[in-house]
């Protein structure tokens, strides 16, 4: 079905930052599908969305979980035919009382099977896609915890804020977004990475300053650039972060 409302993808869309992505770009008449990997949350929150008026759809992801991710991209195509936005959003932060030097490497795999691999494995899939698009963006949810000048300075607000696993699979992640916006230049698609600030969600916790709706102020931004805007960024309140 060929629709003139560009198509959305957000993953980890069932809460917290990505749901709230996922309404503010419903909101500006996408499309929305609402990738989640578990059925019963991903239909809870297509239902929040639906009643507030939002084109809202259900597609499981897993993004550790390359079948999952190989069937959205199918059900995208035959659905859709193309994809506009991809937002990697879906995230997870483990033990963060855990260091360098005490982090198992168990921890460590899951942790960039899900920032890391995952976000791979879901872009690669959907790229055929984007690029029937006018003007595919991707937005790789990162974090400044993720930037590598930020933690080696000792003057910045984070230095003491390290959690191993996650700082390294974020600055991965970035890493990610510079080759993949070089491999893209001169295509429509641009790659950006995108830090939505300390966030109260269920990663960001209780004591976090911002809410999610400031949180998706910038994942929105770069989710519909215009043809004259950055490509292999990183941004937090739409201001560059040092990589
Ligand atoms: P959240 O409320 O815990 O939401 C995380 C989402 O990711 C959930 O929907 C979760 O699904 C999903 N997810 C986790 N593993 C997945 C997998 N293997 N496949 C598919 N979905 C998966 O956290 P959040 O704060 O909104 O985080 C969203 C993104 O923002 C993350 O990438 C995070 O690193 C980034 N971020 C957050 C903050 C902050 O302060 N909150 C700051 C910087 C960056 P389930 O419900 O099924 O677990």
């Amino acid at each position: 079905m060929s629709t003139p409302k560009k198509i959305a993808l957000i993953t980890g869309a069932n809460k917290g930052l990505g749901l709230e992505i996922s309404r503010q770009l419903g909101k500006l008449g996408m499309v929305i599908l609402i990738g989640a990997r578990d059925k019963k949350r991903g239909q809870a929150a297509v239902d929040t969305l639906k009643a507030e008026g939002i084109d809202a759809h259900s597609i499981i992801i897993d993004v550790t979980h390359e079948p999952s991710v190989d069937r959205a991209a199918e059900f995208i195509d035959q659905e859709y035919e193309r994809l506009d936005v991809l937002v990697n959003n879906a995230g997870v932060m483990e033990n963060p009382s855990l260091t360098a030097s005490t982090t198992p490497h168990d921890i460590l795999r899951d942790v960039f099977e899900t920032n890391f691999f995952g976000a791979i494995s879901v872009t690669q899939a959907m790229l055929p896609l984007l690029r029937k698009s006018e003007a595919g963006r991707i937005v790789n949810i990162s974090s400044s915890l993720g930037s590598l000048t930020m933690a080696a300075d000792p003057a910045s607000p984070y230095v003491d804020n390290k959690v191993f696993d996650y700082d390294a699979s974020k600055a991965a992640l970035n890493s990610f977004t510079i080759h993949l916006a070089y491999e893209l230049r001169g295509t429509p698609i641009k790659v950006n990475s995108a830090c939505p600030g300390w966030i109260k969600t269920d990663l960001g916790g209780a004591n976090a300053p911002g809410t999610v709706e400031t949180g998706a102020d910038t994942p929105i931004w770069l989710a519909t650039l215009p043809a004259n805007g950055p490509s292999g960024g990183f941004f937090n309140s739409r201001q560059t972060v040092p990589w």
